[in-house]
């Protein structure tokens, strides 16, 4: 059965400037793209379907965690990220409402930040009792990377004085060696919210669905999760097996010191692992990115606990990280690591180098992600060893005057996220929302890099904005290809699948503000119509 989709189509090949009339679908793949004469010429017995509005790839999401996010963004959780709640004083009271009608129940809530929500109190376990009482509480920091419990939450979890720090991770310790109520990093954080995950279970056939729909609904045909819990396996099956798949799904399992690596194999084109991803740092807006300059000393970074001129470490040695990620390697999975600050991109480089080296590799196509403070000079070696970058560039649009006025001044803030001079080293750059840290906005994101102006309208004083069709692709052809997916998706083109999305204006064209605003009316994925 084949169907002709007639529009204004911009197939993003062989370049995207290119426009055609018409695109024909048979059996979930694009088998011929051009002219409406041609195309409908040659399959004359097709339906044909007119699409109102211009026609573009499906994007893709090549840094998220919807496994989490889908969790974090549902009603077991409390909503206090900052793009949701601006102002100090309503995060606060929206942890006290909840914890007065807790009835019993532990109470979570993610997307603290004091950086964007001023004045917020140190979260430390002794405020934590007085705001919860008896009341398991526990506050993740928008970043993800670190969480703050109080007694009755600890106890919850099983974690006491005598709990040791897990590899690569911590739980912050008085002079006495009390619990201060933080815990720094995945694996630490993981152990404090293991009781909502456990209460998560039962409804994530509910919510997990309910979140893929809305990332479909935001023209993502292809997401990746950076953290996936494998043990989400069969939700998944169960979802296909019903039809209510809106997307298709590249996953990353979470690296372990000792890790035993999966067995590689399977090309499903809509759910499979990808790669394994690893921690070089933490996150700039907690204090634990690893740089060769130090934190600013201001108001912003005495109230985040820092010391003056502050200066943050990464979370393993370069041979601790090397030993972490040489099993996954060796099974031939390909890397990503999380890397912000210049001396863990410097040591990720390092440790990738010997890997690279040492197995022979030629497309392993490593990823670093995010990239904050990546130089000039880094990501020209990053692009001569094969290594590919994912950039954050979404965190100038809240941060950005946290970036230069509180954090790391112009000369460092100020070229925060630099996908310009990313591309301009030869890099098929990506960019991502990371989740639920920023909202899932893709267009908007491709704006801001092109922008590097914050949602007050505050343009960052350093890096170099990137042009339309850098910023296109790196959400779609580029994204493809991060993902050993460009066989499948990232353009329209024969022998790929049909994912395509309907926009209310043309992408190629229209200004920064206007791309940022663009509508998607319709997502199709393998040419069946799913939002
Ligand atoms: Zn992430």
């Amino acid at each position: 059965m084949t169907t002709v989709f007639t529009g204004r189509i911009r197939p993003f090949a062989p370049s995207t400037d290119v426009q055609v009339e018409a695109m024909a679908v048979d059996d979930a793949t694009i088998v011929a793209i051009g002219s409406a004469e041609e195309v409908r010429r040659a399959h004359p017995d097709a339906d044909v379907v007119a699409l109102d509005g211009w026609v573009m790839p499906g994007l893709i999401e090549p840094h998220g965690h919807p496994g989490f996010a889908a969790i974090l963004l549902s009603d077991l959780v409390v909503d206090l990220r900052p793009v949701v709640v601006p102002q100090a004083e309503g995060v606060l009271a929206a942890l006290r409402t909840a914890v007065a009608e807790a009835d019993g129940e532990a109470v979570f809530a993610n997307g603290w930040d004091s950086l964007l929500q001023r004045g917020l109190p140190d979260p430390d376990i002794h405020f934590l009792d007085e705001l919860a009482g008896g009341v398991p509480l526990v506050v993740i920091h928008n970043s993800g990377h670190s969480v703050y419990f109080n007694t009755a939450a600890a106890l919850a979890a099983g974690i006491d004085r005598t709990t040791p720090d897990p590899a690569g991770a911590s739980f912050g310790r008085d002079a006495d060696g009390e619990l201060t109520g933080v815990a720094l990093e995945a694996a630490a954080v993981e152990m404090v919210v293991a009781p909502m995950l456990a209460k998560a279970q039962e409804q994530l056939p509910r919510i997990l669905p309910a979140h893929l729909r809305d990332l479909a609904s935001r023209g993502i045909t292809t997401v990746a999760d950076l953290s996936w819990n494998p043990g989400l396996g069969p939700l998944i099956d169960a979802l296909r097996g019903k039809g209510e798949m809106p997307v298709r799904l590249r996953w990353y399992e979470m690296s372990r010191p000792g890790g035993i690596p999966s067995a590689r194999g399977g090309d499903d084109p809509f759910f499979r692992q990808t790669g394994v991803k690893t921690w070089s740092d933490g996150s700039p807006w907690v204090g634990n990115i690893a740089t060769s300059f130090p934190y600013l000393d201001t108001p912003a970074t005495r109230a985040l606990g820092l010391e003056p001129h502050h200066v943050g470490r990464a979370n393993y040695t370069s041979d601790e990280l090397s030993a972490i990620a040489e099993p996954y390697a060796a099974a031939g999975w390909q890397l990503a690591c999380h890397a912000h600050g210049d001396r863990a991109i410097d040591a990720t480089l390092d440790v990738f180098a010997q890997i690279i080296a040492r197995h022979g590799l030629t497309d392993h196509r490593f990823r670093l992600e995010h990239c904050g403070a990546m130089t000039s000079v880094q990501f020209e070696r990053a692009a001569s060893l094969g290594v590919t970058v994912s950039l954050f560039v979404d965190h100038i649009m809240y941060w950005g005057e946290v970036l230069v006025d509180d954090l790391f001044g112009p000369e460092h803030g100020g070229p925060w996220a630099d996908a310009g001079a990313a591309f301009a080293a030869g890099h098929r750059v990506t960019f991502h929302n990371d989740g639920w840290v920023t909202p899932n906005e893709p267009f908007r994101n491709m704006a801001v890099a092109e922008t590097r102006t914050t949602r007050n309208g505050y343009r960052m004083p350093g890096g170099t904005p990137v042009t339309r069709d850098q910023a296109l692709l790196a959400h779609t052809a580029n994204a493809a290809w991060q993902l050993f997916s460009e066989r499948e998706v990232g353009v329209l083109a024969p022998g790929l699948f049909a994912d395509f999305i309907v926009v209310d204006r043309d992408p190629v064209t229209v200004s920064a503000e206007d791309l940022a605003a663009t509508q998607v009316t319709s997502t199709y994925l393998a040419g069946v119509r799913v939002v």
